[in-house]
């Protein structure tokens, strides 16, 4: 890498999400509340260039692994960007933090305070505006508590414990001790006077009561003089805050970095079968040419793909196109009866990735995807690592500008199927030019 790459992708923050969703929420979070943001997927090579970024956002799937492996994986990742130069690292976790007695909130916040040699770290998953709210370390989801909340019965980590000093001391090695609201209430040097304390007792992490917006904001900026805090998307809003106001992060370069035309060709894929995405398919039709895929051909082999490409190729320099697998629910039963739902689901997903993959060949260099899992596989098989993150078209919905892809330049919007108004495609085209 050059120096020139090396001195601009100097890193005010520092996050690690152990899962893919919850990493984009962190992401789009951070850059509405300001700060140039890219997400990877996986721990990223060492050599990937970015653009100037304040902050990344590693996403692993290690929420629910073995906790010897999310252990391994989170300290590449902090080894990634300490090299980077982030200063403050987030282990980002789910808001009803979903973990077992076994870990991994536990074990991966120990070892990565031993890493950075940490005397007590931050932790609250609390996110008001989305009824995240943490009340003497107990965690409320809405009106209720925790344990009264459907996680009582999440299929992998069943939350039975709504008092989260307990929850994560079964999982610590440390001492666990809590900063109370009536501490918060008083703003950010009481916060630092009692975590001094707790640090004194000998505790090595704090949960730390969230109820208002505003208690963000003064946690936030007690966590900037420390090197570790854990959360969800919520204390990243509050570090964002603290980190913009301070002008740590440099706010006079040009944002356009995301936003910059790219040009080329622009496509459209919709694997989801949700309801909202085959509305947005059916007003598409009124602006751009749709091809609709035969699911059945699509199992029986390849050419269903071909096809769409050849279909695609005469129509590209036109303008937009769009090709879904998408059905309506009784014809996606059907299919799924005929070929099992797994099967049924992964050869489509790799049909999409195919007819990608054959797009970008074609020169497309602007691509909305709707479906999760569909763009998991589309951005797997493009070989995407990062992701810088842009103008939101829809709420959690942003542009994405790919970063080191082996395509060089290129815009994907990535949606989940239910996201997004009913021109989603069209109004995600408008942003990405
Ligand atoms: P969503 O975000 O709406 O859940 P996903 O892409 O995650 O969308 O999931 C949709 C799943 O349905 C994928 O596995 C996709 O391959 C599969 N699929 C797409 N079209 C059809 C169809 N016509 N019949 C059955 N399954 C389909």
């Amino acid at each position: 890498m050059t120096a020139a790459a090396k001195l601009s992708s100097q890193l005010s923050l520092g996050c690690i999400a152990d899962d893919y969703t919850g990493a984009s929420d962190l992401a789009n979070t951070l850059t509405r509340a300001g700060l140039r943001t890219v997400q990877t997927i996986g721990v990223p090579p060492d050599d990937l260039a970015l653009p100037q970024v304040d902050a990344v956002v590693v996403s692993l799937k290690s929420r629910s692994i073995e906790a010897r492996l999310a252990v391994e994986r989170s300290r590449a990742s902090e080894k990634w960007l300490r090299g980077r130069g982030a200063c403050h690292i987030l282990f980002k976790i789910c808001s009803t933090f979903d973990s077992t007695d076994a870990g991994n909130i536990g074990p991966v916040m120990d070892a990565l305070r031993d890493d950075c040699g940490e005397a007590i770290v931050l932790v609250t998953p609390a996110f008001p505006e989305t009824g995240r709210t943490v009340y003497q370390g107990n965690l409320f989801v809405g009106p209720v508590p925790l344990n009264e909340s459907p996680l009582k019965d999440h299929p992998l980590n069943p939350m039975h414990d709504s008092n989260l000093v307990r929850v994560l001391a079964r999982q610590s090695g440390t001492r666990i001790g809590l900063v109370d609201l009536a501490a918060v209430a008083r703003g950010p040097d009481a916060v630092r006077a009692r975590l001094a304390d707790l640090a004194r007792q000998g505790v090595g992490a704090a949960i730390i009561d969230a109820v208002f917006d505003s208690d963000l904001e003064t946690i936030g900026a007690v966590a900037r003089d420390h090197r570790l805090s854990v959360g969800a998307s919520g204390i990243g809003l509050g570090l964002a805050h603290a980190l913009a106001s301070a002008r740590r992060a440099q706010s006079n370069v040009p944002e356009a970095v995301a936003d910059a035309p790219v040009g080329g060709p622009a496509a459209c894929l919709a694997g989801s079968c949700s309801q909202a995405t085959l509305r947005q398919i059916a007003n598409a039709e009124k602006t751009m040419p749709v091809l609709h895929l035969d699911p059945e051909q699509i199992i029986s082999g390849k050419d269903e793909s071909r096809h769409a490409l050849a279909w695609a190729a005469e129509r590209l320099k036109q303008g937009p196109v769009l090709i879904a697998s998408s059905s309506a629910p009784e014809e996606v039963a059907a299919l799924q009866s005929r070929h099992g739902r797994n099967a049924a689901g992964h050869a489509i997903e790799q049909a999409m990735a195919d007819i990608a993959e054959g797009l970008v060949q074609a020169g497309v260099r602007r691509l909305v995807v709707a479906g999760g899992e569909t763009s998991g596989a589309v951005v797997d098989r493009l070989k995407i690592p990062a992701f810088l993150v842009g103008a939101e078209i829809a709420a959690g919905v942003p542009v994405l500008r790919a970063v080191g892809a082996d395509a060089g330049e290129m815009l994907l919007a990535l949606k989940s199927g239910n996201f997004g108004g009913p021109e989603f495609f069209s109004d995600a085209l408008k942003l990405m030019h």
